[in-house]
């Protein structure tokens, strides 16, 4: 349902939860909340044509397995399956495409785990489209586009957030969805910690000429990872993380030129490249929530960690959220609880604030220690991955956790 016109004549209306923020996380909450017969009203600033705009973001999202799995539980995958691109195999190595396979390279291919493939490649507007479909068709899901919240408030029984058109609405629990810069969170005073890496990430889209037969490519360069990720038809999304004055050039060069400075990164391993639409930048950063909770509120997605997309996981580590609240909100209500109250909280916390932090110290390291040329530390990143590589329990290790099937699962992730 979107924007009814009696939004504006209604004082408030009462929902189980609110959700802030209609980016990916917030849409996957709402229908994991409606599927456990929860009403929902989720909100966004942004106006549904915006949102609904094939160019709007040309990222391509690394769906680990258990993320397919979440999606596959809450209806929507059927729908994006036939434009979603297994990955078979990822293939990381601080050499160059082209250049043949590096002695120290890190290879991991699907076959070694019981699981289909270790995730899939999904485009942002395969993705999107599916969540507002499915949305608009959920009779439990109030969906306000192009209204933004400006304020919150919350008693005992429950919370109270006011729009900028000035409606108000009302539920038991307030969920944060709003991405790194959670005004969620700063409103209920919950501080952060974060840093940029003055790095920014070039995405786009190319086709070649050869089948890149599923597999993923990371290769470390001195200034940022360049990853070179399979979609459907011949067509492999980029991202490619540099200096933010070299990505700023890279995004004012004409289409030709980009092309010419990308081919020594990329190599000929795919023959020829052509770009097949237009190039995004994002500004890279750290940013973590200190608490992922605070009175009748929780915070789900970036909006508590937003970590480097250095191994692909920000959405991964957000869909797991959604898994683990809508478990615990199910839980809690089972036992007659409230789910809005504290213990029902620090259950969801408990579960997501190690991993995630984890997570977060994880990213940042590995982009610190491959993202330079020092000698003393390539070689012992090499030798590293020499080490990973040629073990093969580490390496079904790296593959499961890659894939999202290690740790304790919540229900919507067990398959
Ligand atoms: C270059 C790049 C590549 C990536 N690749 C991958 C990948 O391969 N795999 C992966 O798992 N992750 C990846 N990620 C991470 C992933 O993109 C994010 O984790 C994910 O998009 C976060 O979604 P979200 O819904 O939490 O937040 P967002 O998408 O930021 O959505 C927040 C929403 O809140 C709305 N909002 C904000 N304030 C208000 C307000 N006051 N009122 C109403 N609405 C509001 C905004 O309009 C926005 O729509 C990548 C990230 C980048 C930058």
């Amino acid at each position: 349902m979107d924007n009814p016109a009696w939004l504006r004549i209604l004082p408030s209306m009462e929902n189980d939860l609110i959700i802030v923020g209609g980016g990916l996380n917030g849409p996957a909450l709402a229908l994991a909340a409606a599927q456990a017969g929860f009403s929902v009203t989720i909100i966004d600033s942004l106006p549904l044509d915006t949102r609904k705009r094939v160019d709007f973001d040309g990222r391509s999202y690394a769906l680990a397995h258990a993320s397919m799995r979440l999606l596959r539980g809450i209806g929507i995958w059927d729908g994006i399956a036939k434009n979603a691109q297994p990955m078979l195999e990822i293939k990381v190595t601080d050499g160059r495409a082209g250049e043949g396979p590096s002695p120290w390279m890190m290879h991991f291919d699907h076959a070694e785990i019981e699981e289909e493939p270790m995730g899939y490649l999904v485009e942002d507007r395969h993705l999107r489209r599916a969540f507002l479909d499915a949305m608009a068709e959920s009779h439990k899901i109030t969906h306000l586009s192009g209204e933004t919240v400006v304020a919150q408030t919350h008693n005992t029984a429950g919370v109270t957030v006011t729009l900028a058109s000035g409606a108000q609405i009302t539920g038991r629990l307030l969920v944060g969805c709003d991405g790194r810069k959670s005004g969620t969170a700063e409103r209920a005073g919950i501080k952060r910690t974060g840093w940029g890496y003055g790095q920014t990430a070039v995405v786009c889209a190319v086709s070649h000429e050869r089948p890149h037969d599923g597999i993923a490519h990371q290769f470390f360069m001195p200034s940022g990872p360049l990853a070179i990720l399979p979609l459907t038809k011949n067509r492999s999304s980029i991202v490619w993380s540099e200096t933010d004055a070299r990505a700023a050039a890279l995004i004012a060069m004409n289409d030709d030129d980009f092309l010419e400075a990308l081919r020594p990164a990329f190599g000929s391993f795919l023959g020829q490249i052509s770009l097949t639409g237009a190039r995004f930048s994002y500004p890279l950063g750290l940013t973590l929530a200190n608490s992922f909770i605070a009175d009748r509120l929780a915070l789900v997605g970036d909006a508590a960690h937003g970590v480097h997309p250095i191994a692909g996981q920000g959405l991964n580590a957000g869909l797991r959220d959604v898994a683990a609240l809508a478990h615990v909100l199910e839980e809690s209500r089972g036992r007659g609880e409230d789910i809005g109250s504290a213990q029902t909280l620090a259950r969801y916390q408990e579960w997501r604030r190690f991993d995630t932090t984890t997570l977060a110290l994880a990213t940042d390291t590995f982009n610190r220690l491959f993202s330079n040329d020092n000698p003393l530390l390539r070689a012992a990143r090499d030798v590293g991955m020499g080490m990973v590589n040629a073990a093969p329990g580490l390496r079904r290790g790296f593959i499961r956790r890659a894939a999202g099937l290690t740790g304790d699962l919540p229900r919507l992730m067990q398959g």
